[in-house]
Parts: structure tokens; sequence; C-alpha cells
């Protein structure tokens, strides 16, 4: 193909020059080759089926607690189930705030919010397309979608643009009752049984699942399979508040103009559709920190996640042993500190699970 080099403003020794083709179009080339991508990581192929193993041996674990109080006997029971109570931790975490107090009914739900509230506030909401198993399996359902349709498909921006408010809705619903309670309202909320119980009500909600609620989660998991995240995208509060914090976090994705090549193959690669090839930082509450924009682009250290705008990027390596650490790190403190196991007896567990069908919420 004949290629004519223009008059561009672009100097000889810029890595990026501007061509005309023999049709008339201008495209920018890549003339330094030494800067193409051969470099690629999959970490968060890793990560992710490592935390959704972690969340599997936690609902085995409390299978086991479950059916030992069915027995009449209480059992050890995993912690990490409170990961699964984001509207007691969102309660537990405005207590702290007005008392200073962690609380000793779901303390570990406390400090998996707590760290992923630091996670999304430093390193955008990487909870989300790292950890959260939710995101894993939408993730795996619109991947294969794409194998059996051969495409995803995205909504019309009429609906689009609405329905990912809805989200943000519910956020603010719980965000409000949850900003409308005194510090003794909330206190006698998180003492109350109905809290105390909240796991095993959320477990027995699954077990005896009504029909209506199958009906629910099944057109969730169909229209997750041609729509990507569709849940994320669309109906998450959590994930509406992750996004919301990751507005500040100086660790975000930035694009390097002089180098960029006008591909557009990170915009294509990009879940959240995010114009990441027009954008110098991707500011958005949609990004997920997932990388596949990064990994998508050809030319290398154009595309990065990083701290400030000079080349030198964060490697997806690099970023999954720094959310690992975080994770894992705000666990380790609470575990050291005493404050990981809550205070709930075994004896009082048998008496919650004597009378769990009496136990509301009282509101
Ligand atoms: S592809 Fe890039 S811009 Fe899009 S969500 Fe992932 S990290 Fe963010
Ligand atoms: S993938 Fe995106 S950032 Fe990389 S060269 Fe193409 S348009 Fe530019």
């Amino acid at each position: 193909m004949d290629i004519n080099r223009t008059n561009s403003s672009e100097t000889m020794d810029a890595p990026v020059q501007i061509v005309t083709l023999p049709d008339g179009r201008r495209v920018k080339k890549l003339t330094d080759r030494s800067l193409v991508r051969r470099e690629r990581s999959n970490a968060r192929s890793y990560v992710q089926p490592f935390f959704l193993l972690l969340v599997v041996w936690i609902g085995i674990d409390f299978y086991r607690f479950v059916s030992g109080l069915e027995n009449g006997v209480a059992m050890q029971r995993p912690p990490g189930v409170e990961g699964f109570l984001p509207i007691s931790a969102l309660m537990s975490f405005r207590y702290f705030i007005l008392t200073g107090i962690v609380n000793h009914v779901h303390p570990s739900g406390f400090f998996i919010f707590v760290a992923v509230l630091l996670i999304s506030t430093f390193m955008k909401k990487g909870f989300c397309s790292w950890i959260c198993p939710v995101g894993y399996i939408s993730e795996s359902l619109y991947q294969f979608g794409a194998k059996v349709v051969g495409r995803n498909f995205n909504l019309p921006r009429w609906i689009d643009i609405p329905l990912r408010s809805l989200k943000y809705f519910l956020l603010a619903f719980f965000l409000l009752a949850v900003s409308m309670m005194s510090a003794d309202e909330l206190g006698s909320f998180i003492r109350s049984d109905y809290n105390k119980a909240a796991d095993i009500k959320m477990y027995l909600f699954f077990a005896h699942i009504s029909t209506f609620s199958l009906i629910v989660i099944g057109a969730l998991i169909f229209l997750s399979l041609f729509y990507k995240n569709f849940w994320c995208r669309y109906a998450c509060p959590y994930g509406a508040l992750l996004g919301i914090t990751s507005l500040v976090s100086p660790m975000k994705i930035r694009r390097v103009e002089s180098n960029c090549i006008d591909c557009g193959k990170c915009a294509t690669a990009c879940p959240s559709a995010l114009p990441v090839d027009r954008l110098e930082a991707v500011n958005s509450v949609e990004c997920t920190a997932c990388y596949s924009c990064v990994e998508a682009c050809p030319v290398r250290n154009t595309l990065n996640m990083s701290v400030t705008s000079g080349r030198e990027g964060i490697s997806q390596r690099n970023y999954a042993l720094l959310l690992i650490g975080v994770y894992f790190g705000i666990v380790g403190v609470a575990v050291l500190a005493g404050l990981w196991q809550n205070s709930i007896s075994p004896a009082e567990y048998l008496a919650l699970f004597r009378n769990i069908g009496a136990i509301n919420h009282g509101f």
C-alpha cells in the first residue's frame, strides 16, 4: 500500500505520524516499532476465581452453621458471610462515624465495607471487577452470551440513561433512611434480633426461594447474557456508591495523546461502554478498573492506570497485589484487634433460630 507522509505538525522523531492513505483518509501511524505492545497480563483472571472460591467456601461453611442450628447445635459461623449484608454494614459504618464504636454484632461486615470503600476511593471501582462474585458471574454470562449469539448488545441511550439512574435512586433511598437515624436508633437496630439474624434470614430466603424471586433472578441472568454487566450497570446500589466514591480516586486510566493512534480498540474493549479513545483521563463512575482497555491498546505506555499523568503506569499485576493487600490488610487488622468475630454466643444463636419465623425488622 502506498502511504504518503503529510506535512503534519508532528516531528519526524515523534512516535506517531499522520499519514494519508491512497483513498484520501488521514490516519495516525506508529513509526516507532519499539512501542508496539506485545506483553499481556491476565492477573484478573486469577483474582476473580480466587474470590469466587472464597465466597463458595464461606457459603458452604455457613450452610453447615445453619444446618447445625436446625439440629440444635451452634457451630462456628464464618464471619465473612457479613460481606453479604451491605445495608447492615452501612448502618454500622454510620454508627462508627457518630460514636467511634465498632459494633459487636456484625463487625466483619463493617471491616469489609471499610476495605471496599478504601479501594474505591483510591483505586477506582476495582471491587466490582476484581472481587465481587456477582461482577464475575455477570462478566462470565455476557462472555458466554457473546460466544453463543456472536455479540453483546447495547440498550439505546434513551433507555440506557434513565435505567442507569435506577441504582442511584436505590442508593439515595438507603442513604437517606440511614442518615435520618440517630446514633441511639442505629444502635437499637444493630442490637436487634432482626439484625443479629440477618445472615440466617438471608440464607433461608435463598434456601426457600419464592417463585417470584426465582423469576426475577432468572430474568436478570437472561438479560446478563446479552447486555454487559446488566445488574451492575443498572441496579446495584453498592456499585453506585462505589462509583461515587471512586470519583476522587487519584488512580485512574490515563491516555497519552502523543502516542495514541486513534485505533479505538480501548473503547471497543470497555465493558462500561466508555469512550476511552477520546478521553485524557477516565473519570467516569462506571469505570471498574478492569484493565480491558489497557490490555486492548496496541501501543506501549499509551493507556495506563496511573496516579499522575506521567508515562509510567501501574501494571495489572501490581494493581492486583495492591488491591489484595488493602482488602486482606483491613481484614488482618480486624483479626489482630480481636474484632473480626462477633459476640453473639452459641446459646443466643440457638434461641434466635428457634424464633426465626417471628423475627422481623419492625419498621
Ligand atoms: S475498560 Fe478501561 S475504562 Fe472501561 S471500565 Fe475497564 S478500566 Fe475502566
Ligand atoms: S487502544 Fe485507545 S489509547 Fe490505545 S492507541 Fe488505540 S485509541 Fe489510542
